[in-house]
């Protein structure tokens, strides 16, 4: 692991931009630091100066705002069970992030960390010798993706597990930047490139996540890993459906991007099913088959259309 050069801890979101812009390229910001630390033990990540956003309470908190639960970027995954407001409106958002790492790592990680969370490939977390040993990927300065052995796309995979469950339940984000504030549609920042895989700036904050409240959603949610613990996903689900009907699927694990599929209770199962599967690009990058995690995904969804009843 490279020693950090600097080591900054900003107090104020303002101050910690201030800090970014003056380290442009050479920075990342750390937040429970659970991803960014292990990038850094593989080789993977290798910015000079870490910004330590952690100390920043204008990021911490849940709050009740007119339409929407806002949730501060920092608040801690293991601590998302304890709010009323998220137990009684949104209990699909506790356990999907019950279902991250393990204990342990659930109370250092942030919501906001695991939202944007590095993409994942088999062939990409590897130690730093067995990177070179196979030549390098499109993701780490190779010429070729290893999964597919081409040359123009990088299939790793976002790996979040709340972003899913947030995204089926209409989420948006707030993130404030050089130019101001702007709020957009969770899955809106994810690009589908593996190799950039989100399009916020270098500089930007993710400051707080908003759900929209009194939508009574009923939800179901699934994972699929070898282990019960510590497991990245190889296929995580989330299903949605509120008061007036409105059906939101979405899928991390399978695609670089979430897969979102939109409809209704009164659209054809299958139909929905399809375009879900077609949704994601699936490589054979994961422990478990492209093949295997494409099926997967039609028997969650079925599960979650039956238990949902539609
Ligand atoms: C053994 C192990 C198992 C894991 N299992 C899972 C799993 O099952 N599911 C899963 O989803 N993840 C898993 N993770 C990954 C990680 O622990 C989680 O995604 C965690 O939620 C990341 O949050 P963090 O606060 O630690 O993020 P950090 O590591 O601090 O940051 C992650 C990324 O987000 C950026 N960032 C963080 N906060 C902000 C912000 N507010 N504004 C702008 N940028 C920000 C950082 O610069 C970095 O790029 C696992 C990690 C390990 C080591």
């Amino acid at each position: 692991m490279i020693a950090e050069k600097i080591y900054l801890i900003p107090t104020s979101v303002n101050e910690a931009i201030k800090m970014a812009t003056d380290n442009l390229g050479s920075f990342k910001y750390l937040a429970g630091g659970t991803d960014v630390m292990v990038n850094r033990f593989q080789g993977n990540e290798e910015s000079p100066c870490l910004i330590d956003i952690s100390k920043i309470n204008e990021l911490k908190g849940i709050t009740k705002e007119k339409d929407f639960l806002r949730i501060g970027a920092l608040e801690i995954l293991e601590e998302l069970k304890f709010n009323t407001d998220i137990k009684a409106e949104f209990p699909m958002l506790i356990e999907a992030a019950l279902t991250v790492g393990a204990p342990l790592l659930r109370k250092t990680a942030t919501i906001g960390g695991n939202v944007l969370c590095e993409n994942r490939c088999l062939f990409y977390n590897q130690s730093k010798w067995w990177r070179e040993a196979v030549g390098y990927c499109l993701k780490c300065d190779g010429d070729i993706c290893i999964a597919t052995q081409g040359k123009n796309a990088c299939f790793s995979e976002l790996v979040s597990d709340t972003a899913p469950a947030l995204i089926a339940m209409d989420a948006e984000i707030e993130i404030l930047d050089v130019d101001g504030a702007k709020r957009v549609k969770l899955e809106d920042i994810y690009t589908g490139d593996g190799v950039a895989p989100r399009n916020l700036s270098e500089t930007a904050i993710l400051t707080a996540i908003l759900l929209p409240l009194g939508r009574e959603f009923k939800t179901d949610f699934h994972k699929l890993r070898e282990r019960e613990s510590l497991e990245f996903t190889s296929l995580t689900s989330a299903v949605a459906i509120d008061k007036n009907g409105k059906l939101k699927i979405a899928l991390s694990g399978v695609d670089p991007k979430a897969v979102v599929v939109e409809g209704t209770v009164e659209d054809n199962r299958a139909a929905l099913i399809k375009k879900a599967i077609k949704g994601g690009r699936t490589v054979d990058n994961d422990m478990y088959s492209r093949k295997y995690r494409r099926e997967m995904i039609s028997v969650y969804l079925n599960r979650s259309f039956e238990k949902l009843g539609i």
